[in-house]
């Protein structure tokens, strides 16, 4: 088979066979069921309510399909992820099991590829690569099996777009997230002297708009570390026309927020009649992000005393639903079941923190207990979450039989 660059679904067949896989490994009948039954549910203490948009997203599904399917089309042959597929450790766990090896971090360089050997597969996750990384792998023959999110491709489309109308990429997200690297990347790759910037929240991009409409850049420099922007970036020159994008997983209101304060500024200094001449944005709000982060909202606005926010601690998009669910109520980002160590202590990671222990999570009585998974977070894993919280709180979950009647019903 000739080598080459593949994002197309796998034949039927394939994929009926890798979707039965993906089910016992991924799948939850309990989270089935509840979703069949109103998502809610209450034994013991626990009155549980569960997000209406929870767990994998379309680009997820997607990517783990691809994964798997990889696996089936090259049995044969050596299979390697240019970093975590998804940000979860149960799914990277069970590629690893599958056989699928890791290229070692780190930038695109010799060292990162010294293991690959003609014949190999490489599997690009669903954040995308960094574009130089995907010229050098094709360039090699190596087998691509790319599986980088639509919406995340709609976002490399417009900072492309900006890059060769000569305006400058002003993004919404976490410089060292894989995917605002690739999108970074895209921009010196549609224009080699094409210019970038990353903004991290609403407080950074509050500071730059003043600096905008005010055309006073002395305190840039302290503001965005030289890793924040493309090279030789200078702030009166590359600032006088902008572009908005973001990375896909960011807190939905804060990009509009960022786009609206950034626009509001360019106007001031410009003026209305010229303000098309110097900032341009389109949507780039991953639909699948902004569902999972308003279920959130819903879920609080209906009334719960705690929250449980289930993702990979490295998940950015899980972090958001955390931050919106902190200062509303008590609210717990942990990984798995593993993390609910018994009523009174939980592992969890803060907001901008390292995981720990924290106490005093399910106090004694009834407790309306709302639950929610990240993007890249298995319904297996939010089964077994489901469950230990029910099983704390002195209920059970429903019995399989009941589940299995309900579930044949459907
Ligand atoms: S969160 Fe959005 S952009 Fe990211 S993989 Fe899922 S659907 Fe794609």
């Amino acid at each position: 088979m000739k080598p080459g660059k593949t994002n197309k679904p796998p034949a039927p067949e394939l994929r009926r066979a890798v979707d039965e896989l993906l089910e016992y490994d991924f799948g939850s009948d309990l989270v089935r069921y509840l979703r069949a039954t109103g998502y809610e549910y209450v034994s013991g203490d626990i009155q549980l309510r569960l997000a209406a948009e929870f767990g994998f997203c379309y680009g997820v599904d997607r990517a783990v399909e691809y994964a798997f399917a990889a696996r089936y089309r090259f049995p044969d042959r050596r299979i390697y992820l240019t970093g975590e597929i998804i940000h979860n450790p149960r799914v990277n766990r069970r590629l690893a099991e599958m056989g699928f090896r890791f290229l070692p971090a780190g930038d695109a360089g010799e060292a990162r590829y010294r293991d690959l050997a003609a014949g190999d597969v490489v599997v690009i996750p669903a954040f995308g690569a960094d574009a130089r990384e995907m010229a050098y792998l094709l360039d090699r023959g190596f087998e691509i099996v790319d599986t980088t999110c639509g919406s995340v491709l709609n976002v490399w489309k417009r900072v492309r777009l900006y890059a060769e109308r000569e305006f400058t990429s002003v993004i919404h997200g976490k410089h060292d997230h894989e995917e605002t690297i690739a999108t970074c990347s895209q921009v010196t790759a549609a224009r080699p002297d094409g210019a970038y910037l990353v903004v991290r929240d609403l407080h950074e991009a509050e500071a730059l708009a003043e600096m905008i409409a005010e055309a006073d850049f002395s305190a840039f420099s302290d503001l965005f570390p030289a890793a924040r922007a493309s090279r030789r970036f200078e702030p009166e020159r590359d600032l006088e026309r902008i572009g908005l994008a973001n990375q896909t997983t960011m807190l939905e209101s804060e990009s509009r927020t960022i786009q609206a304060v950034l626009k509001s500024a360019t106007a001031r200094r410009y003026g209305d009649e010229d303000l098309n001449d110097h900032f341009l944005a389109f949507d780039t709000i991953c639909s699948a992000t902004e569902d999972r982060q308003k279920a959130v909202d819903d879920l609080i606005a209906g009334g719960v005393d705690r929250m449980i926010v289930i993702g990979g601690f490295n998940s950015s998009n899980t972090g958001h639903l955390l931050e919106i669910s902190l200062g509303r109520v008590s609210a717990y980002h942990i990984e798995s079941a593993e993390c609910l160590l018994d009523r009174e202590r939980i592992r969890a990671k803060p907001e901008n923190g390292e995981p720990e222990i924290m106490k005093g999570w399910l106090p004694a009585g009834p407790q309306v207990v709302g639950i929610t998974g990240g993007a890249s977070t298995p319904d297996s894993v939010v089964g077994r979450v489901i469950s230990r919280v029910l099983e704390l709180g002195g209920g059970t979950p429903p019995s399989r039989e009941t589940i299995r009647a309900t579930l044949e019903g459907i």
